[in-house]
């Protein structure tokens, strides 16, 4: 041996190595025989050694070497069973590799690492196979539906609806449930936002978790709302902040659109050239802004006493929601900050006062068993990312694996 070579164990138990050469392609061919003798009959379960033959060679993928593919290729043995009628055969199984599977185990680990917060087209590209290889791998480990074994109890669920492709108006729903003290699971994605599609879900879960249930998640969507009516008449639904929050601040940001425009007509260049760029500033809470940002937001506001009037409106509002209210003192202050709005003569937020209307007694349930907004704004920035990640994806089982795998892939695919 030379030495400039090294030797490595390859690490796959039951095997020993007969040969290692290099294919024409440049990709490493290592020729394995099984070192165990015998297997289980696959009709009666008994353990049995009548060596039968050994099957033709086949090739399956391994971990690259320095980059360069890798192939196992084994003869697999197949043993006959004395006890069964017909001395029926069966071909001895390896614990590396699953039947049928064109890779070793531990390459499919390893792809599937790959695969977290990534997509089958990028990870089929790096590692130059073609995405159905890719797509077979992911249908082979992770389940494309809920498994309710893997739960003892539920007590919160949060539903939301995502639109597939941007301005598009096919909506899947996401129903996920946050676990305590970070973190989520999915548990369905539906292939629209039907009342009686999310009905049926809700229907689908085991009594003994659907009793559990004390909380309903949800955006503002009476179709939501009332499919969990029907199926959960015992439980809460809250209207989580985030979607009350993503409303106010809409509101505030079309007064700002608009005295922007109208500033524009009104100043002259130079003084609108001392306003600009106050858009991302008006967006962010007071403690978040540096002195510049607070400077240019002044200025912004002797220009606009109305804008003013819409970001201190958005903001206390912002504020009643931080606090450790109780219901009915939620609903209260919530109450007295709609009259400030008419008061305030902002037309803008005319629909959110409709919308307080509606569902002020959902959106204070927020406030009925101090929940840390830490926690919920954790759970919502989960979801919001994993809500991203499934644009392009027009496949609501493969939505459903994809998301899994993020979420749980380095638990259930990472170095043990
Ligand atoms: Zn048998």
């Amino acid at each position: 041996m030379d030495n400039n070579s090294i030797r490595i164990p390859l690490d796959l138990p039951d095997v020993r190595v007969l040969e290692v050469s290099k294919t024409d392609q440049g990709a490493w061919l290592i020729r394995v025989e099984s070192t165990l003798n015998g297997t289980h009959c696959h009709q009666c379960g008994r353990e049995i050694t009548h060596f039968h033959s050994v099957e033709s060679a086949i090739r399956l993928r391994h971990l690259p070497l320095f980059e360069m593919p890798v192939f196992i290729e084994l003869r697999p043995k197949r043993y006959r069973c004395p006890f069964c009628e017909g001395k029926p055969t069966t071909t001895q199984r390896l614990s590396w590799h699953e039947l049928r599977s064109p890779n070793t185990k531990p390459y499919e680990q390893w792809l599937l690492r790959m695969l977290i917060n990534s997509t089958v087209a990028d990870v089929a590209r790096k590692l130059t196979i073609s995405e159905e290889t890719v797509a077979g791998v992911l249908k082979r480990w992770v389940s494309p539906q809920v498994d309710w074994a893997e739960f003892d109890q539920i007590e919160v669920v949060g539903i939301d609806e995502i639109a597939l492709k941007r301005g598009h108006r096919d909506y899947i729903t996401l129903v996920s449930v946050p676990l305590m003290p970070r973190g989520v699971e999915i548990v369905a994605i539906l292939a629209d936002r039907k009342k009686q599609t999310v009905a049926n879900f809700f229907n689908s879960i085991p009594s003994r978790l659907k009793g559990g249930i004390k909380r309903v998640c949800t955006d503002m969507y009476q179709g939501f709302v009332a499919a969990a009516v029907l199926q959960l008449p015992e439980v809460k639904i809250v209207v989580d902040r985030f979607h009350v929050a993503k409303a106010y601040r809409a509101c505030a940001d079309t007064v700002r659109k608009h005295e922007v425009n109208r500033l524009k007509q009104d100043l002259s260049p130079e003084a609108y050239q001392q306003i600009k760029g106050a858009m991302w500033p008006f967006r962010k809470a007071p403690d978040d802004l540096n002195d510049d940002e607070w400077a240019l937001l002044e200025r912004l506001f002797t220009y606009s006493p109305k804008l003013e009037k819409a970001y201190t409106l958005r903001e206390e509002l912002t504020e009643i929601f931080e606090r450790a209210y109780t219901k009915t003192g939620a609903k209260c202050a919530i109450r007295a900050w709609c009259k400030r709005v008419r008061k305030s003569e902002l037309d803008e937020f005319e629909s959110f006062l409709g919308t307080v209307d509606t569902w002020l007694d959902k959106i204070t349930n927020y406030f009925l068993d101090g929940w840390s907004s830490g926690f919920v704004e954790g759970f919502n920035n989960r979801v919001k990312v994993l809500k991203r990640r499934c644009y392009g994806i027009f496949d609501v089982e493969r939505i459903f694996q994809r998301l899994t795998l993020d979420i749980n892939g380095y638990e259930r695919f990472g170095y043990t």
